[in-house]
């Protein structure tokens, strides 16, 4: 009860959306807890209740800028001005300045590889830590050791702060992730809690075709609303941007741009003076447009993870909102050559180590490598060199599974709905109205004329929960909870 007390005051809401209420009592008690909840169900709540109700400082370990302002702005919304972002756009002696005045704030966002600045870690150790939140925890397991090895050095950082209770937090994780995510951070004992991770407002769609360019400024005359393009790589982000630029209100965003120019296009997509935005998926995660009615997948996603993560931008508001892949035959070929990439700087790697080991003279080792795997010698020095070699091909193998999957997912000839839950270990699925191309759902919305404008609010306001909320309203006493 005291909890519904302090959800009232400090968020004005009546009820816990499911899930939250169990997460947060689990990370009160002191134990370490994942939380796996879909996109758009209140997951920052799970970490800021609990922050009002305990002593010191909370950490939030965050992938990207953009997620951690999102975040701050969020906080400062609802009236917290003690939350910060220490990240890389901030000036030395702002970091500096910020460092020496933690016991000023309340919420601190920073990203995993800030979290092994020693100065960072200094000043942190300083300060009472009521507990570390890792926010996008699959990244851990997903980016972990090719792309952000710093993931995998958090619980040494974690270590160093005393251990506090580390709350971990996603959107998507199957049970493998999960068990990955539990072992490297959590150290067992830990509480999970898993929620479902279907959106039933959201329709799939698979079209496979060998004119997309058609198909797509087809698609995008009939259907009204804003919505998302995502492509792999940046080239052909821009190509399309060039295809599309003198019929629609287009952008793109891509990791090649500068900091202030993503900035300024992501305020005007949140405003609403773009309609559609084509882009890598650097654009994204922590992007609150509650009102995307469509995502569409240009080219082919690497794995059912991201494709879930992805496409579930769409219809955060709670209305209708469709999800399309569109597939050509080889489209897979981008990310296996990704891989083979990633396999050679693996192997030139391995073979630098070897040479080192064998031949005492051999002093160059370091200049050579590259700066991935300079993260990798890093990471062989906490643990066994022969465990990182290891993971590093099983990392390969699961994203060859991964690919796999998606591939599947293209060639089933079920309810996509029902393919991409069974893939996160869902087995009872219910099948709303408008599912998907083999339930014959209409690809179009109807009447989506109003919900292009008035919803900056964004996820957090949990009115917004759509007809869930009202059939729970309605049905309140009918419904168990
Ligand atoms: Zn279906």
């Amino acid at each position: 009860m005291l909890l519904n007390l302090a959800l009232k005051k400090y968020f004005g809401y009546d009820e816990f959306r499911p899930g939250q209420r169990e997460i947060i009592e689990s990370l009160l008690s002191g134990k370490n807890t994942l939380g796996i909840l879909p996109t758009g169900t209140g997951k920052s709540l799970c970490y800021q209740l609990p922050g009002y109700l305990s002593e010191g400082l909370v950490v939030i370990v965050s992938p990207l800028i953009a997620l951690m302002e999102d975040q701050v702005a969020s906080l400062q919304r609802n009236g917290e001005k003690r939350a910060i972002a220490l990240n890389s756009q901030l000036s030395q002696e702002e970091k500096h300045y910020l460092l020496s005045r933690l016991q000023q704030y309340k919420f601190l966002f920073l990203s995993p590889e800030m979290l092994q600045n020693q100065k960072v870690l200094e000043a942190l150790k300083r300060q009472q830590v009521a507990f570390v939140v890792v926010d996008e925890a699959h990244c851990l397991s997903q980016w972990g050791i090719d792309f952000r090895p710093e993931y995998r050095l958090l619980p040494r950082a974690l270590h160093g702060l005393q251990d506090p209770p580390v709350l971990a937090l996603t959107a998507t994780a199957t049970a493998a992730v999960a068990k990955d995510i539990a072992a490297e951070l959590l150290g067992g004992g830990e509480s999970i809690f898993q929620y479902s991770a279907d959106r039933p407002n959201i329709a799939y769609f698979v079209c496979q075709t060998e004119e997309k360019e058609i198909w797509l400024e087809q698609f995008l005359t009939k259907q009204q609303g804003s919505g998302l393009i995502y492509c792999v790589t940046r080239s052909e982000v821009e190509h399309l941007y060039e295809l599309l630029k003198s019929r629609f209100a287009v952008a793109y965003y891509h990791g090649g741009l500068a900091g202030d120019q993503r900035r300024l296009l992501q305020e005007q997509f949140l405003a609403g003076k773009l309609r559609i935005m084509i882009a890598t998926n650097a654009f994204g995660m922590g992007i609150n447009k509650a009102d995307l009615r469509f995502v569409v997948h240009y080219q082919l996603p690497d794995s059912p993870e991201n494709y879930l993560q992805e496409s579930g931008r769409a219809g955060r508001d709670g209305e209708p909102a469709t999800a399309v892949l569109l597939y050509q035959q080889g489209d897979e070929q981008v990310h296996r050559y990704f891989r083979q990439k990633l396999q050679e700087e693996r192997q030139g790697f391995e073979y630098l180590i070897n040479e080192a080991k064998n031949n005492p003279h051999f002093q160059k080792i370091h200049q050579e490598l590259t700066p991935l795997q300079q993260k990798w010698l890093l990471l062989a020095s906490q643990k066994e060199g022969t465990q990182l070699a290891a993971q590093l091909v099983t990392n390969e193998e699961q994203k060859e599974r991964r690919l796999q999957a998606m591939l599947a997912y293209i060639r089933t000839q079920g309810c996509r709905r029902e393919y991409l839950l069974s893939y996160f270990g869902e087995a009872e699925v219910a099948i709303p109205k408008r599912c998907c191309d083999f339930h014959e759902s209409d690809l179009y919305l109807q009447n989506t004329a109003e919900s292009s404008e008035n919803s900056a609010v964004g996820e957090d306001k949990q009115a917004h929960e759509g007809w869930r909320h009202t059939l729970l309203k309605l049905f309140k006493d009918e419904i168990p909870l």
